[in-house]
Parts: structure tokens; sequence; C-alpha cells
């Protein structure tokens, strides 16, 4: 087994299931982990617990001096596991299948070889070079939501999977719950019963109209504006008029929307149900709004991934947008850009997550060739 198959098939073995999804464990033994790497390799550790017993960690390799300083950063959670063997790596020609192996302990193995590469350079860069690992993207992201009042490097790179392409924008998104309240009452009693869940009747039909007149609207380079429903709770039994209906819904934003056009959305929404039947009663909750991410492809951390990746691969580079959100998105709004670029992955949240290991070493090249660029 390689030096790279060996440090991520350790990474995948540890358990950091995202405990507000899926009541896993948490990031704690994982950010203790690469705490331990980043100590043996020389690194300054600082680990710290953002939310209880869920620490973020930060490994700081000082500069001489003078020069700007880059943290190569990545989540420490993972999504839950679909099985037993989700956290048994297996490598099959040339890729590792396992939870976290793509999404995204592979970012972590890229950066501390980076790391090791620099440091068997010999000379320091004038900058900083920092490799942090946080909390909670997979949920609330309350890891990258409290890195910029303890670190502010003067630019990040993201080692989640793109292909080794660099993502420079990307999409938002919001959360909302709408909660419809009815009265309770015998189905035989239609008299004092209202009925919570077909009040919000025009709440459904209008997301469909939303979503249409979105569909129709401008698109950004890596996709379209979005809104769907995706959850709905409501009703005890068949013989009664239910008292309340929770309906969930996402809405996906591309650059050029944002999050108060979102909330205006909904309420809108809400007041044609009211318009359609006074008895409807409904309230509005936003579970968690993002900001689409729009930045400048000449932003210095971007041209340099850009640059490393076409000399690492020999082909001119591919930045793009994606319309997944990330951590880049709290990162940039706190005034740290972010260039995102990462290994070849596939199957992100599935039983069929796999990393390809050769992109790994690549990525490894192109963060150390980066960094010599950027912390000069
Ligand atoms: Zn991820």
């Amino acid at each position: 087994m390689s030096e790279l198959e060996a440090l991520l098939a350790d990474m995948v073995r540890i358990d950091s299931s995202n405990p507000g999804l899926s009541g896993g464990p948490g990031e704690a033994a994982f950010a203790a982990h690469l705490a331990g790497l980043m100590g043996r390799l020389g690194l300054d550790v600082d680990l710290w617990d953002v939310l209880p017993g869920r620490p973020n960690v930060v490994g700081r390799l000082p500069g001489s001096g003078g020069g700007r300083s880059l943290m190569l950063i990545g989540h420490l959670d993972v999504v839950g596991p679909w099985g037993p063997d989700a956290f048994t790596p297996v490598v099959r020609e040339g890729r590792m299948y396992g939870r976290g192996a793509a999404d995204m302990k592979c970012g972590f193995a890229a950066a501390l070889l980076a790391v090791e590469a620099l440091l068997a350079g010999g000379r320091r860069l004038p900058g900083d070079v920092l490799v942090a690992g946080v909390i909670d993207e997979e949920w609330e992201s309350a890891g990258a939501a409290a890195l910029p009042a303890r670190w502010r490097p003067d630019a990040a790179v993201l080692v989640e999977c793109t292909g080794l392409e660099v993502v420079a924008e990307h999409g938002g998104f919001a959360w909302y719950e709408v909660e419809s309240h009815g009265v309770e009452a015998a189905g035989v009693d239609p008299d004092h019963g209202v009925d919570g869940i077909a009040l919000l009747a025009p709440v459904l039909a209008g997301i469909t109209a939303l979503d249409a007149e979105l569909a129709r609207r401008l698109r950004a380079r890596y996709g379209r504006g979005s809104v769907h429903a995706s959850t709905i709770r409501g009703g005890d039994q068949l013989p009664a008029y239910p008292a309340r209906c929770t309906l969930g819904v996402e809405r996906c934003f591309i650059s050029g929307e944002n999050v108060a056009q979102g909330q205006a959305e909904m309420e809108s929404l809400l007041a044609a149900a009211r318009e359609a039947d006074s008895r409807f009663r409904g309230e509005l909750r936003t579970v968690v709004a993002r900001e689409p991410l729009e930045q400048s492809e000449g932003e210095p951390v971007i041209a340099a991934v850009a640059a490393a990746t076409a000399a690492v691969l020999g082909r001119p580079p591919v930045v793009r947008g994606d319309i997944g959100w990330a951590d880049s998105g709290l990162l940039v709004e706190a005034g740290i850009p972010v260039a995102t670029c990462g290994p070849i992955g596939h199957g992100e949240h599935t039983a069929d997550e796999w990393v390809d290991l050769a992109s790994v070493a690549a990525t490894a090249r192109v963060l150390e060739r980066a960094a010599r660029a950027f912390c000069a």
C-alpha cells in the first residue's frame, strides 16, 4: 500500500458522521487524528471546540515573513453511513471506495502530502501555509462560520472534489418550513374541524408555478434557480381533521438571486393561501439560508490554483461555477477569497462513493505549486 493509500485509508476508517444529520459520533476523533499528523509534521496545532465536543483544527507552517498566507481547508464531517461496511476502505482499479473517501477526506490527504512536499523542499516560504479542518459542513457549517474570528488567512483553497477544475462561484440555497395550523375535530364534525393539510394547497401550487417561472428565467453558467417541496408531515388518523401540517421547502439560488428574494417569494405564497381561504393560518420559518457566491476569475488565489492545475496536468485550466453551495460561501462573506479545487471523486452521499487515487496525488502537487506561487 502506498503512503497516500495508507494515509487516506486511516482517515476513512474514522467515523466522523455529522450528529445533526444522522446522530453520528461527530468530528472529534478525526480532528484529533489530523492534529496528531500535523504535529508529527512539525506544524503548530490549534484545536478548539466550536460546539461541545466538536472541535475545529488548524495546523500552521510558519513562513519566514513578508508573504501572503494560504489556508488549505476541508470539512471534517461526513454524512451518515449506508451500512456496516461504509468505513472500511476498499481499493479497486486505482480508486478508493468508502464513506468520506471523496467527500472529503481525500482533500486532507492531499493537503498533508502538499505540506510534506513543501517541508522536503527545505527553504521556507515567506507566507504561512495553514491546514484547517472544520466541523458541520453537511448541516449548518458551524465550523466555517466560527473560523474567521480566530484565523484570517489571505486566501484559502477548499479541497473538495472538483475533478481538478477550479470552482470560483457557486449557488446558494434556503430551507424553509411552512407550518399550517388547523383545528382538530372528528371527521364527522365539519362545523368545528379545520383541515390544516388541504389549506396548504395554494402554497404547493405556488411552488410548482414559481419553479416553472424560474426555469424560464436566465440561467447561470452552472445551472438555474429552482424551488421544490422536500418533506410533508401532518395529521394523525384517517377519521379526523388534522391540527397541523408542516411542509419543508428547498430554494436553490444562482448568482443574481439572493436570500431576501427567496424570503419574499415564500411570504407571497403564504399570502396567496390566506387570500384563497381566510381560515389558513400558516407560519414561515427559515431553517438555513445561504447566499450564492460570486468571485472574479482574476482573484489571485483562483489564478494561482488555475495556473498550478495547468502546470501539473499539462492542459489549459478550467475555471467554472457549481450549483452546489459549499463552505467557501461563508469564508468569502468573511472576506477570505477561496478557490475550490480537489481530486476526481464520485457518488458523494451514496453507497458508491469513491475517489481516484492518482488524482489525489495530483491535487497534492497542485496545492504545493499554488502555495509556492501564492505565499511568495
Ligand atoms: Zn463536502
